[in-house]
């Protein structure tokens, strides 16, 4: 069950939850003991854990608190097979369990973890659940724009291997946020994604969507809408010998009760005072908010005892379980009954009771929502941050071109790449203590630029070339699936770019040139960056010693 944002309504759209489900087949622990014995070889074993994990991501009816050690145990399994992607699926699982049970932040910040490690990985089936996660986060917090963004990405980011009714779980939670927005789009989602439940038989889901859509009818006004979704979901209940669960009674009452219909509001929700509906309400949150409607039914039909009775259990449950914001509003509702009974003074006092508590509530919810969004967004711009300071880290920040520290990254990756058509390339300016010496150190600085940019301009054959300035006015070009022909013909072309470069109007006669000196990895056995570029070095300083203004890349 989901809370309504802003937390002072009754909650009516109902989760992927229910009651729970002995017939739940737990086979980790069977596979846990054969893992033990080592007889079950690793690719069964990562075989068996998928089974285990899209059977928990689409569960529709099952027990909170079994899920959440099945969840753990599957993590656990995933962190032994050495599968991380599959460990942050079940991270995901137990997240939105705990979502459910109330702990919106730290559900917040896990999925947000999970969501950052999906992109960075380009996992898009773990971006998808992630954001399907955080939709739901965001949307109890209040942050509507924000869960819209993560409903249409975990739709656009399945594709087509996703399971139906996966993909159904995520269809519908657009549509709720769309409901829970009034947006008008939501009416023809909910249509929608009901014709795939009803294709794919699945009752259970088509039950969830009727109320989903029901209650969103409910809540924007449209009475009639809602009182013919909660007639198809009484029907189709009772066509399979589905009780309906607490939380749709109380949407069907709820729609009765907007076109006033009191007596038949008041006959759907005595379904759910039999035991075994009220206490297959997973949480106790649903049964109270459920005896709280009923309450307000039977007052406004005279019934002003058994409305005391109802509200009285009510009460003991909030008080119960601690459910603090059910609590305030009975407090509301205790009111009114004093006042229809007549006894006006404990009604001005119960009402004051109840401004003072709603109060007090709604600062606290409003810290909680806070928390909540602070702990999504906080990751989402440590993110930003982090990736901001580590491409910062990798450039230099006088030409913007690429450091000796990205060097230091890339060339081992390229080297391990088994690639022997790679060449680098070191550049030095010549005399470029003249340039300082006779302009100033500021125009060394533009010439440094200007020569950056030249660098960068000429496009090398083969894909994936960079530049990069190694210090002072030493620079390198790393030119990955290049033949020697093409490496040699580039070089030269650098080389004659920058002698051929209109800088009268910076360096005033100054000539401004570069000499190069070049290795090919092919010349070396199993070379490492280092040996590489000796290699170059080692020819750049023939080049200065030859006369500069030339590229050396043999010998
Ligand atoms: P060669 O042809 O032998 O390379 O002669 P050179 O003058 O270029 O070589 P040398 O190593 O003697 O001098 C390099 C100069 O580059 C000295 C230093 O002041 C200058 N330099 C190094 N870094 C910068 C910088 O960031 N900006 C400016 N303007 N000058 C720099
Ligand atoms: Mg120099
Ligand atoms: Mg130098």
């Amino acid at each position: 069950m989901l809370t309504r944002p802003g937390g002072g309504g009754p909650a009516r759209l109902t989760d992927a939850d229910g009651a729970a489900d002995a017939t739940v087949v737990t086979s980790l622990a069977v596979r846990e003991d054969a893992l033990a014995e080592g007889e079950v070889p690793v690719p069964e074993a990562v075989g068996a854990l998928l089974a285990d994990l899209d059977e928990l991501e689409t569960l529709s009816r099952f027990a909170a608190g079994s899920a959440t050690g099945r969840a753990e145990a599957a993590a656990e399994t995933a962190r032994q097979l050495g599968r991380p992607d599959l460990e942050q699926r079940a991270r995901l699982v137990r997240a939105d369990l705990q979502r459910r049970r109330g702990a919106v932040a730290e559900a917040g910040r896990t999925a947000s973890e999970v969501h950052r490690w999906a992109t960075e990985a380009r996992d898009r089936y773990l971006m998808a659940r992630s954001s399907f996660v955080l939709t739901a986060v965001l949307q109890e917090v209040g942050d509507l724009a924000g869960a819209l963004e993560h409903a249409v990405s975990s739709i656009d980011l399945l594709d087509e291997t996703a399971l139906p009714a996966l993909r159904i779980d995520h269809l519908v939670r657009l549509a709720d946020v769309l409901g829970l927005a009034r947006d008008p789009a939501a009416p023809e989602r909910y249509t929608a994604v009901l014709r795939l439940a009803e294709e794919l038989g699945d009752v259970d889901r088509q039950l969830r969507i009727l109320n989903n859509r029901a209650y969103t009818d409910t809540l924007a006004g449209r009475f009639d809408d809602a009182l013919a979704h909660s007639d198809r979901l009484q029907e189709l209940a009772r066509a399979h010998g589905r009780p309906l669960a607490v939380g749709d009674l109380d949407t069907v009452a709820r729609a009765l009760m907007g076109a006033d219909r009191l007596t038949e509001a008041e006959a759907a929700l005595r379904l759910g005072l039999a035991p075994e509906v009220l206490e297959a309400s997973s949480d106790g949150d649903a049964g109270a908010d459920f005896l709280l409607t009923l309450a307000e039914v039977q007052r406004r039909r005279g019934e002003v005892d058994l409305a005391q009775d109802t509200l009285s259990e009510c009460v003991r449950r909030c008080d119960l379980h601690g459910l603090t914001a059910i609590r305030v509003r009975a407090r509301a509702e205790q009111a009114e009954l004093h006042a229809a009974v007549g006894d006006h003074r404990a009604a001005y006092e119960e009402h004051k009771r109840y401004v003072a508590e709603l109060v007090e509530l709604q600062s606290a919810q409003r810290e909680a929502r806070a928390r909540a969004l602070q702990a999504v967004y906080e990751t989402t711009e440590a993110r930003r941050q982090s990736r901001r300071w580590r491409e910062l880290s990798l450039r230099d920040p006088l030409t913007g071109l690429y450091n000796r520290r990205h060097v230091d990254e890339e060339l081992p990756r390229l080297l391990a790449g088994g690639t022997d058509r790679l060449w680098v390339a070191l550049l030095d300016l010549d005399h470029f203590k003249r340039v300082n010496d006779t302009c100033s150190h500021a125009v060394g600085d533009e010439v440094l630029r200007a020569v950056a940019t030249l660098l960068q301009e000429i496009p090398a054959p083969g894909g994936g070339s960079f530049a990069a300035r190694m210090g002072g006015e030493e620079f390198l070009l790393v030119l990955p699936g290049i033949d020697d022909e093409d490496a040699a013909t580039h070089l030269e072309r650098v080389r004659s770019a920058v002698a051929a470069h209109p800088w009268a109007g910076l360096t005033g006669g100054l000539p401004v040139t570069v000499s190069a000196g070049a290795a090919s990895a092919a010349e070396v056995p199993d070379p490492t960056p280092a040996q590489l570029l000796g290699l170059a070095d080692a020819r750049l300083y023939r080049a200065k010693r030859a006369g500069r203004d030339r590229v050396v890349a043999t010998g």
